[in-house]
Order: structure tokens, then C-alpha cells, then sequence
């Protein structure tokens, strides 16, 4: 743990976690690799604010509680750190599940599914999209301990732990929970819970959504080891 210095950066919640890439302003001055750079491309330079704050604290590993309005990049700000982790870990497609991304609708499950494909077309990851009413449950079975990356709805996800023989994700590196105060929300509370049960608690955790969730229960349960809180309102 580095001394305080007077001119060290500081987070925007007031902590002291120190990192090397704190102040960078455009994606190609962060620890990225060349294919991320590609992936990315002319389309992403400039990092949005929530980006500014969070990718040099989940590039280290550490675990944040993000929260930023709709529309301000969210997005990138968990599939860069999901990429990255996987690509450093050398993660080949004999090693199974190594992310898992819930989302809590299905619309949103296929928007974010349709960024990571685009912006991690130079990883050589396998990715797959786990929600309710799209194909049928058995298809996915038989592929699903092949994928890298799970984005997923709550419900289907917890459906391919019960009933899927061999579903592993004993190997999970990061999990991220995208609109993450919805999801905490009543309504699908039993299901992650069961789904949180059943993963390693030895991995990296990202959580975005629109506002804070302080919950103390909540962060008790998804098990997060000392996490950023970064929450950015102005207008980027
Ligand atoms: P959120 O999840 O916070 O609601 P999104 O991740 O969906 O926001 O991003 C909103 C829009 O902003 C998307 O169209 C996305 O392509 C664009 N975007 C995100 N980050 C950047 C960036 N750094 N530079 C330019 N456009 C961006
Ligand atoms: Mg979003």
C-alpha cells in the first residue's frame, strides 16, 4: 500500500486507492492490449467520465461499485476490464467459464452482447447470450461449458445452474452485475442469491447502475473485497 502523498490521486468519494492510470483521459493510455486498442477503434478515444474513474481502479483487479446516469458509457467501462482479465489469463476455450455478465432485462442482455462483440472482435473469446423465451433452453445446454463470457438474465442463468449437467463456473475470474440496483431489486433477489451462492468468492466483482447501491446486505452477499465506490453525476 503506497504512502499518502500530497499529490496522489484521489477518488472522487474521498478514498486513497492509488492507481498509476488515475488522470489518463484517452483509452490509449490505459494498460489495455493491442487488440483492445483495435477493438475499440476510431469510435472510442475519449473516455467518458465513468470510464475516467473506474477503468484505472478494474484494471488493476480491484472490485467497484460503479454509478453514473443512463447514457454515459457504462458499458465499456465493465467489457474492457471483462477482456482484459481473460486475455492476461491467457483464457483458451479449454477453460470454460471465465465471466459472467447479468444483465436484468433481456433487451439489455442483447445491446450489451452486440457491444462486446463488436468491441472484442480482435479477442478470440467465445461469448454467449443466456436469456429467457430466445431459443430454446437444450441448444444452449450442450454449448454453454464451452463459452468464455456469459451474458445473461438472471433467471436463465440460474436455469442452466440447476438443471445443465456440468454447468462449471468454478473457474469465474469476474463477474459483472450491469444496472445493478435493478437487479438487486426484490424482484430477482432469490435468484442471485442463488446464483452468487454457487460462484467462486475468489474473483473480481464490477457492479454499474444509474444510482448508488449502498445496501449493506447487498454488498455482504456479492462478497466484494474492499471496493471502489466511484459515482459521477456531472455531465460528461
Ligand atoms: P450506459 O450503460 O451508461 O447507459 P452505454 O454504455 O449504453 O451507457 O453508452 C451510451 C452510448 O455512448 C453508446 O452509444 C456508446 O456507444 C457511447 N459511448 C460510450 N463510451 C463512449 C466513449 N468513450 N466515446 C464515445 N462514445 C461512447
Ligand atoms: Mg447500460
Amino acid at each position: 500500500i503506497p504512502a499518502l502523498l500530497p499529490n496522489m490521486p484521489v477518488g472522487p468519494t474521498g478514498d486513497s486507492s492509488f492507481s498509476p492510470y488515475a488522470g489518463s483521459t484517452q483509452f490509449d493510455q490505459l494498460p489495455i492490449s493491442r487488440k483492445m486498442k483495435d477493438g475499440l477503434g476510431s469510435k472510442y478515444t475519449v473516455m467518458s467520465e465513468i470510464q475516467r474513474a473506474s477503468l484505472p481502479h478494474s484494471l488493476c483487479g480491484r472490485d467497484v461499485l460503479g454509478a453514473a446516469k443512463t447514457g454515459s458509457g457504462k458499458t465499456l467501462a465493465f467489457l474492457i476490464p471483462v477482456l482484459e482479465k481473460l486475455y492476461r489469463a491467457r483464457w483458451g476455450p479449454e477453460d470454460g467459464v471465465g465471466s459472467i455478465i447479468i444483465s436484468p432485462a433481456r433487451e439489455l442482455a442483447m445491446q450489451l452482447f452486440n457491444e462486446l462483440k463488436k468491441v472484442g472482435k480482435y479477442h478470440n473469446f467465445s461469448a454467449g447470450l443466456l436469456i429467457g423465451g430466445r431459443k430454446d433452453v437444450d441448444t444452449e445446454k450442450e454449448c454453454v461449458n464451452n463459452l468464455n463470457i456469459l451474458v445473461c438474465t438472471p433467471g436463465r442463468l440460474l436455469q442452466h445452474m440447476d438443471e445443465t449437467p456440468n454447468f462449471d463456473c468454478s473457474q469465474l475470474q469476474i463477474l459483472v452485475l450491469d444496472e445493478a440496483d435493478r437487479i438487486l431489486d426484490t424482484g430477482f433477489k432469490k435468484a442471485l442469491n442463488a446464483i452468487i451462492s454457487q460462484l467462486p468468492k475468489q474473483r473480481q466483482t464490477l457492479l454499474f447502475s444509474a444510482t448508488q447501491t449502498k445496501s449493506v446486505q447487498d454488498l455482504a452477499r456479492l462478497s466484494l473485497k474492499d471496493p471502489e465506490y466511484l459515482s459521477v453525476h456531472a455531465e460528461s
